[in-house]
């Protein structure tokens, strides 16, 4: 079926808004007049309220998720473009990220993983075009540059940040790291300066603006350092980790998994195109309203929405002031994404910078399309940001400012301008993350707040957050109605 979201584009047929997926669920929803009271309302079906949905209908908790979007999978979803999958965002998976990877493996999708990098074709270099000037170089020459430069700059501890950070899923272990909690990522390199090449200089700048989707000046360097960390304080298993190995199928074949598992049960009631505007808490109940005026209510409520968007909905008792703020301030990944079929095979093997006089930062090869032709992607962030669907002559121009492509498709998703999103994977602004992360977990009564945006882990931001998020999530909620109605039966 077709989602209402995203932009396809061809020579041929224009720009056309909105692009087939499997993550769109029909019927949109299935309540019915006797569902009154729920045990469990979970609102948003990202990973995060999949997860916990999952989670609870399976310990037969008769739950309600409510997702304003037509389809499951939130900032995670595929278009299924001719059979093959383009990722609008969330891709990227490997075994090292433990929650994401149990979920693969109990559901037997482990075969399902492949490369999204094939250094066999002709093309097999990488472009480098910085102010200093433009030239190819091999993805060994490539991996080394990058990787001496990243050395430098998260050497604060003389031991590549495995003194400060020892523990990536515990990251406060060690205190002395909140001596870093206000600084930018512009600070960092300002402080390396002297001992960096340009070269070296425009790979940390052009590699951190793809991870926080931000500007130097206002993405954490601590975010950096947790990412790091948990990439095993190596660059190399860092890309390995976040950019390597994606599912054949589909991210939003694997959200149906979840869909499909929770509706089974029976204990699944659900309601797509339902925009939560309120949710009121009283003795134990909460009563949540719909934008187009329904209302629900159960004994809990989970709210994955995220973080960029959560002051969007009206609670009463009202948010802790410290959510709001943070939601008001917002997280700073304006994350530009943008795939593109090029008609040349052999383009499969390349990758490439051009920073910063470009829409588009980073480009690699991702796979090979149903017609034989390349499918790239390419990055962008809040530092020289585009709207591509707004002018798609200027995305055009920055694909193809990488190297001469004959560009036949593109296809993307907005998330700037996402209503439900309001940007990409979670990137705090320096000192956020020690201000206001507590309190962002923090639930208040009987509502509790789940999102990747604020989980616990080391994969915060990625897939592997919200998993754990909605699982915690789950778990408290689970233990504490169970634990009421063995009460109720004594
Ligand atoms: P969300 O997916 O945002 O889910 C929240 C849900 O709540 C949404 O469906 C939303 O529509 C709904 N909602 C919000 N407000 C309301 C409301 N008022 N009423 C009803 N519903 C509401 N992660 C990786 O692991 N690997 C990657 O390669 C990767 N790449 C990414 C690339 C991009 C471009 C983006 C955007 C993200 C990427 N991520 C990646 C991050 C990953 O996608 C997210 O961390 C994860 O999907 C977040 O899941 P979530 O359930 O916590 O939040």
């Amino acid at each position: 079926a077709k989602s209402s979201e995203g932009w396809h584009w061809t020579p041929s047929g224009g720009l056309v808004a909105g692009i087939p997926s499997k993550g769109v669920i029909q019927p949109s929803q299935n309540i019915k007049q006797s569902d009154a009271v729920f045990d469990v309302i979970v609102i948003g079906a990202g990973y995060t309220g999949l997860t916990a949905t999952r989670d609870l209908t399976t310990s037969g908790v008769k739950t309600l998720l409510l997702e304003g979007r037509d389809r499951i999978g939130g900032r995670t979803w595929s278009s299924n473009i001719d059979g093959y999958p383009y990722e609008m965002g969330g891709t990227w998976v490997h075994w090292f990220q433990p929650h994401v990877y149990r979920e693969l493996s109990r559901y037997g999708m482990i075969n399902e993983l492949v490369h999204s990098t094939d250094f066999t074709k002709k093309h097999n270099y990488f472009s480098f075009a910085t102010r200093s000037g433009r030239r190819t170089m091999s993805h060994e020459e490539e991996d080394e540059m990058f990787s001496r430069a990243m050395q430098k700059f998260v050497n604060v501890d003389g031991n590549f940040g495995k003194t400060v950070m020892p523990f990536p899923f515990d990251a406060y272990w060690n205190k002395n790291v909140l001596k870093y909690a206000n600084l930018s990522v512009a600070d960092r390199i300002a402080q390396i300066r002297h001992d960096l090449s340009e070269d070296e200089r425009h790979a940390i700048e052009s590699f951190v603006l793809l991870c926080s989707g931000g500007t130097a000046q206002n993405s954490a360097f601590l975010d950096f350092l947790r990412w790091w960390a948990a990439g095993n304080y190596d660059y190399r298993t860092l890309l390995d980790t976040i950019i390597v190995f994606k599912l054949k199928c589909g991210q939003s074949e694997f959200a149906r998994r979840f869909f499909n598992e929770a509706l089974a049960t029976s204990n699944l009631a659900y309601s797509f195109n339902t925009v939560i505007s309120r949710v009121d808490s009283t003795n134990n109940t909460v009563r949540v309203t719909t934008r187009d005026g329904r209302a629900f209510q159960a004994k809990r409520v989970i709210c994955t929405a995220p973080l960029n968007v959560l002051s969007k909905i009206a609670f009463n008792p009202p948010l802790l002031a410290e959510k709001t703020e943070a939601s008001k301030l917002k997280h700073v990944n304006q994350c530009v994404k943008v795939h593109a079929e090029i008609k040349d095979p052999e383009m499969r093997s390349w990758s490439g910078v051009t920073y910063p006089d470009n829409k588009l930062v980073i480009g690699l090869a991702d796979g090979k399309t149903p017609a034989g032709y390349t499918h790239c992607v390419f990055f962008g962030c809040d530092a020289n940001h585009i709207h591509a669907e707004e002018n798609i002559d200027e995305t055009l121009k920055a694909v193809k400012k990488f190297a001469p492509m004959d560009v036949n498709r593109l296809v993307f998703h907005n998330w700037s301008k996402d209503e439900f999103a309001e940007g990409a994977w979670v990137w705090y602004r320096p000192g956020m993350e020690v201000k206001y992360l507590e309190a962002l977990r923090r639930r208040q009564g009987a509502v509790l707040f789940a999102n990747s945006d604020w989980a616990a882990g080391g994969w915060r931001s990625f897939i592997d957050g919200a998993i754990q998020s909605g699982t915690e999530a789950a778990l408290t909620v689970r233990g504490e109605l169970q634990g009421e109605s063995r009460a109720s039966h004594l």
